[in-house]
């Protein structure tokens, strides 16, 4: 879609720190790593990971099942989150306007969870 965000980043339009890139899915580094809504410590800088399928569509029920499950069930969300040095993670998706969406096209915010023994966690 000519005017969305994402799509541009995914053709190399808009320029973006990739992590992962498949024939279906993109990773890349969130612009705005400490937003208010990604629950972690403010004074600690957290890298967050948008995973997104390269189909635009604004909402899950929008998204072929092929690309959502490699997303999930692969999972890519757990790769780039390991890759971050992360133990675990938490997923977040807001799925639609009244869930603070802002971004048209599906993503996947992955906010890897530090170890304890990194004093971090
Ligand atoms: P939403 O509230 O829609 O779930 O989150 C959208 C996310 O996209 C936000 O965390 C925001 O920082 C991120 N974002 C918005 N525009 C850009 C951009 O141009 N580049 C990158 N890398 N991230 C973006
Ligand atoms: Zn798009």
């Amino acid at each position: 879609m000519a005017s969305c965000i994402f799509c541009k980043i995914i053709k190399g339009d808009i320029p973006a720190f990739k992590l992962f890139e498949s024939e279906k899915v993109l990773a890349f580094l969130d612009i705005q790593p400490l937003s208010y809504g990604h629950a972690v410590c403010a004074m600690l800088p957290v890298m967050i990971i948008l995973v997104i399928p390269k189909h635009h569509g604004a909402l899950l029920t929008d998204i072929p099942d092929e690309a959502l499950s490699e997303i999930l069930r692969k999972p890519v969300a757990k790769k780039v989150a390991v890759a971050s040095g992360a133990e675990q993670y938490n997923l977040l998706q807001n799925n639609g306007r009244l869930a603070h969406q802002i971004v048209d096209h599906v993503h996947f915010h992955v906010i890897p969870k530090p170890s304890p023994e990194e004093g971090l966690g």
